[in-house]
């Protein structure tokens, strides 16, 4: 079973990045307004995601760790219209096969947190508001082979600094903060989405794109189209997100990239921030564990859409 859990693990868990993809998921799932995402050694030492979310019951602490354990499904006819982040119920099981977990956490209803330590199973009251902490320690310690992957505690640290941007583009009404050896990396307080794009992304790419939002039938997309310009200084910013999950799809990508081609005759490297929102039950995002890939039930017409905003987009910068 141990072994089981560690092979699932490495679907799900690459790197230290995909650890804290997966706890900020957690989090926004809970509700939470605010996210604090503190790391130790490039998140390799340890990772520790701290949220203001509606907080987990001490009687289902020791089953959010279970494998194929998740509250937010009830049957597979819910997966058809999943709205929440998970839905798979592995992420934890997964990441605590492979490190050093606890997880406290305190709901409305109790009169304090509690603390569950993974690897031993013991519970014990905590101090904590309103919330959940989960902190993983020494990721893959008990798999070598897997840690000689990783790279240096920079790169590492990058990484997950990188798939806190990917959340908190996407959820700009979310405060997030993201700390290193104890310093302050980076902090997003709720804004705009316009403001949360300059936050994010800077002036600069706002002020070297072109927004655009485009609806027909079930499908919306909004974003903003890099001008040539916006290369110079942010080169290779690319962002999709559908419903909310940051994705690459290689369909999106070739719809935008021919619509570059057709208007600027060619851009290699164009930045571009696209919100997808689309009816759950046209999209499958159930392809792969870690649902960075999805498939879309028309994906003609998606492409269609896709290439039309950003071509009426960069046109419009072209007049
Ligand atoms: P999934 O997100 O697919 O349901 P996970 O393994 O990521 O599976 O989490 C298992 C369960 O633990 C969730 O369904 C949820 O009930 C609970 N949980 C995990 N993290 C949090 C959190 N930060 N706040 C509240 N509940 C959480
Ligand atoms: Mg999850």
């Amino acid at each position: 079973d141990e072994l089981i859990s560690q092979i699932a693990a490495g679907e799900v868990v690459e790197r230290p990045a995909s650890v804290v993809r997966e706890l900020v998921d957690n989090a926004l799932d809970a509700g939470a307004t605010h996210i604090q995402v503190k790391l130790m050694g490039g998140g390799v030492r340890s990772i520790v995601v701290e949220d203001d979310g509606c907080g987990i019951p001490v009687a289902q602490l020791p089953l959010a760790l279970k494998r194929h354990a998740t509250s937010k499904i009830a049957n597979l006819h819910d997966l058809e219209s999943v709205a929440t982040m998970g839905f798979r119920g592995e992420a934890l099981a997964a990441i605590a096969s492979v490190s050093d977990m606890a997880l406290a956490s305190r709901t409305a209803a109790d009169a304090h947190a509690h603390r569950l330590d993974a690897r031993s199973g013991e519970l014990q009251p905590a101090a904590r508001a309103r919330g959940t902490s989960v902190e993983v320690r020494e990721l893959f310690f008990s798999t070598p082979a897997r840690r000689k992957f990783l790279k240096t505690d920079a790169t590492e640290l990058a990484h997950c600094v990188e798939a806190v941007r990917r959340h908190a583009l996407a959820r700009p009404d979310v405060g997030f903060a993201i700390w290193h050896e104890g310093k302050l990396v980076d902090q997003w307080r709720a804004a705009s989405v316009e403001q949360r794009i300059r936050d994010v992304l800077g002036d600069d790419f706002v002020s070297d794109s072109r927004e655009f939002e485009l609806s027909i039938g079930p499908m919306a997309l909004t974003g903003r189209a890099g001008l040539p310009e916006a290369a110079r200084s942010r080169a290779d910013q690319q962002y999709v997100w559908v419903n909310g999950r940051y994705v690459r799809d290689k369909l999106i990508s070739h719809a935008i990239r021919s619509a570059y081609e057709d208007v600027l005759h060619g851009h290699r490297q164009p930045s571009y921030v696209l919100f997808i929102e689309i009816a759950p039950e046209l999209v499958d995002v159930n392809v792969h564990p870690t649902k960075i890939e999805v498939r879309f039930r028309d994906g003609r017409a998606l492409h269609q859409s896709v290439r039309r905003a950003f071509v009426d987009a960069l046109a419009k910068s072209q007049s």
